[in-house]
């Protein structure tokens, strides 16, 4: 029996597909138009002359065959998107003569196209659909579709590892996952999608092909390029990450956060055509770093794509220095379009393929539109280039983000212009880490040899990803201004015309455009540095208690950071004491000064006169004195303030090092790997909660004896081991 769901509740499968999705406004791999023509691979019928031509050469008219779903190509034209489905299976792919035991003997391209298309989503394979508890018509809703190689025992069965509540409470809420029970059906199916088993699709109804005609449904990966380590790097993509389902976000939801669509993706899920030379998949290593990781940096109130689920897939072994296991984690953004799709896009100089990009990022994701034109008034033109905008509203999002990331001490370690996300999201958690002792010049990509991103340098990494947007999109912000200039192009938001660069466009006027356009750029480029400064400042005197502005407060700030550094004291603990400090009128900070300054900072023989002693008493003088400014009623409520933007557990890297050898050690997997797993996510998304935490002047040991749960809690906590500090994560993943 399925367990019985809420009304208000619903089955991955039965969610509703969003109109807001990116494949009804981006334009397909031309290879792949239509999600029929991706669900009409599984019928794929070899020609028998195709073993003859050797490798797959496409003729005008040939129906395309299925490796063209798994095989790396540059296409121009190419579009933003392909159509394709998830296969988390072994790579390279174990494709035989049916006939043949022996390995040795190479497969045929017939047999390979053949057993190919045994694998993808069949029409005539639903899943549950019979079985599923009826919900009322929803006319937009994807089926599951399995075929006829995935329903063979030999297909990877996923382990759902966890689920993140805190996620699913904050976006979506209308999702059952169904409970642990065994033969609950609606586990089982969200299993079965979140390990990429079965495909969420729908076929466009027949006969019904006008305007406003249902398309169908089908998963699909992005095309992007980028600059990776300052290099442009052509054409990148979702290499291992495939969306498999856009759904509208339930009312409350949408006013929270002002989703127009939330989608789910699957990472690690298997080649798509820009996988390039790698195999798709993920490790388990790494994700459960992107998991632990999107949830953490949620609670810190920062921008990220989230995470729903971890899959884990033990029978799929994965090259990499050594064999390892394979893991999926389903991540949720509200859009995956990065600046590097902006880039494709000028890098093909398909322009006509920009300017879907622009409206479609304008919106669906940003909704620009809906929050009106700009307004005729003093200074502010009554017309203005819609991709102006989306560049300003790009920059203005990722100045927020990255403010969060420096307040926090988050470090992303890669931040590739693939990987920073137009909506300001933190996306692709690789080698990121959290600030241990307080360094500023911190590298925490071990392959980032000149410090690219290192701690200091994210805000200007970030302005300079910004300007790769800029340049990439300068053309048509000239060109919009200009037409916005001549009164052309309506009201409000100008937009180029359809085709505005196609064959024949003058240089010159490109060359004209292209100036205008980086003028408006360099404009925009001066709001990033204002924002991140007032993002910054507001977040530092949260962190510090703060209610009101005063002048010196930045010079505050970076004295007590360099303070951290000079002191090598840890930046997480460093903050989260600073509620309890408590103003002596004049006399020493004694107590205080014992519990800021551990015995190896305040290393000289005598502990009350060492110069971080000395140091931290004229800075906390300092604090003494500007917490003074403060109105009575915000200096008693300080102290809880201070708890709540401070948090007490952040995740180091020692932490996660931990969580993943239990869980990737079979023996310690189920039992001991699991617990921590789900003790470190609930703890990751509630920081703030005092575990085992200690008082400034109060011994350690308490009356009551504290349970096993507290005293993990308390040791997940810590700094930890001196080897574990500031540990360096490699970007093999
Ligand atoms: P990253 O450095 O992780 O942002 O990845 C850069 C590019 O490589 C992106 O296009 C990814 O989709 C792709 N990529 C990374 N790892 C893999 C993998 N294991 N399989 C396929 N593509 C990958
Ligand atoms: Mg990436």
């Amino acid at each position: 029996m399925a367990a019985p769901t809420c009304s208000t509740k619903h089955s991955l499968l039965s969610l509703p597909t969003s109109p807001h999705a990116p494949i009804y406004h981006l334009r397909p791999d031309p290879l792949f138009p239509s999600p029929k023509s991706l669900l009409a691979l599984s019928s794929y019928d070899a020609p028998p002359d195709l073993g003859a031509k050797g490798p797959v050469a496409l003729r005008e008219g040939d129906p395309v065959p299925p490796s063209m779903l798994r095989r790396s190509r540059q296409i121009r034209g190419g579009g933003a998107f392909t159509y394709t489905s998830p296969l988390p299976i072994e790579f390279p792919y174990d494709i035989r003569e049916p006939a043949d035991t022996e390995r040795t003997n190479a497969a045929t391209p017939t047999t390979i196209e053949t057993q190919l298309a045994a694998f993808e989503a069949s029409p005539s394979h639903p899943v549950w659909d019979a079985a599923l508890p009826s919900s009322e018509e929803r006319p937009a809703r994807a089926t599951a579709f399995s075929s006829a190689r995935r329903d063979a025992d030999a297909f990877p069965r996923g382990q759902l590892l966890s689920v993140s509540a805190a996620l699913r409470d904050a976006w979506l809420p209308q999702l059952d996952i169904g409970s642990d029970g065994e033969g609950d059906k609606v586990r089982e199916q969200f299993v079965d999608v979140a390990s990429g088993r079965v495909v969420l699709a729908r076929e466009p109804v027949e006969g019904n092909e006008g305007e406003g005609a249902d398309k169908g449904f089908a998963p699909w990966s992005l095309c992007y390029a980028g600059h990776q380590f300052g290099s442009f790097a052509g054409q990148l993509g979702d290499g291992r990450a495939i969306s498999i389902l856009s759904t509208p976000p339930t009312p409350e939801v949408a006013a929270k956060t002002g989703f127009k669509a939330i989608e789910l993706q699957l990472k690690g899920a298997g080649r798509t055509p820009y996988s390039r030379f790698a195999d798709g998949l993920a490790v388990l290593r790494s994700s459960v770093r992107e998991y632990l990781g999107a949830e953490a940096v949620a609670a810190l109130g920062v921008p990220t794509s989230r995470a729903l689920a971890l899959v884990h897939l033990p029978s799929v072994h994965v090259r990499r220095e050594q064999l390892e296991e394979a893991a999926i984690v389903t991540r949720v953004a509200s859009s995956w379009i990065r600046i590097g799709s902006f880039e494709q896009q000028a890098y093909r100089g398909e322009y006509d393929s920009m300017s879907l990009l622009e409206r479609y990022v304008a919106r669906e994701v940003f909704a620009l539109e809906e929050k009106g034109a700009p307004r005729v008034g003093e200074g502010a033109p009554a017309r203005r280039s819609l991709m102006r905008a989306v560049v300003e509203e790009v920059a203005r999002r990722n100045a927020l983000t990255v403010a969060g990331w420096q307040a926090y001490g988050f470090m992303h370690g890669v931040m590739n212009t693939d990987n920073l996300a137009v909506t300001g999201d933190t996306i692709d958690y690789g080698p990121y880490a959290f600030m241990d002792i307080f360094d500023s010049a911190h590298i925490c990509n071990h392959s980032d040899d000149g410090g690219r991103y290192s701690f200091r340098n994210q805000p200007s990494m970030m302005l300079w990803g910004i300007d790769k947007l800029g340049q990439a999109t300068a053309e048509l912000i000239g060109h919009e201004a200009e037409l916005a200039e001549r009164g052309e192009g309506g009201e409000g938001w100008v937009v180029a015309p359809d085709g505005w660069a196609g064959e024949g466009e003058a240089t010159d006027d490109m060359k004209r455009w292209k100036e205008r356009g980086m003028q408006e750029v360099a404009k925009v480029k001066e709001g990033f540095v204002g924002i991140f400064r007032a993002e910054y400042e507001r977040l530092m005197r949260l962190r510090l208690g703060l209610t009101t502005a005063e002048e010196g407060d930045f010079d505050l700030f970076s004295r007590f950071l360099d303070l951290m550094a000079t002191h090598e004291l840890d930046f997480t603990n460093t903050h989260r004491l600073m509620s309890q400090f408590v103003s002596t009128e004049g006399s020493t900070f004694s107590a205080f000064l014992d519990a800021l300054i551990p015995a190896s900072a305040a290393s000289s023989s005598s502990s009350s006169a060492s110069p971080a002693r000395d140091d931290w008493t004229a800075f906390l003088s300092s604090y003494e004195t500007r917490l003074g400014l403060e109105p009575s009623d915000a200096q008693r409520t300080r102290r809880a303030r201070m708890d709540g933007a401070n948090p007490r557990f952040t995740l180091r890297q020692w932490v996660l090092e931990e969580t993943i050898a239990k869980l990737s050690d079979p023996a310690t997997r189920d039992a001991e790997g699991r617990a921590q797993l789900e003790r470190v996510l609930d703890m990751a998304t509630r920081p703030f909660e005092p575990y085992g935490e200690g008082e400034v002047g109060v011994r350690d040991e308490g009356e009551t004896c504290p349970t096993r749960e507290e005293q993990e809690r308390r040791r997940l906590c810590a700094v930890g081991p001196v080897d574990m500090r500031g540990f360096q994560c490699s970007c093999s993943s």
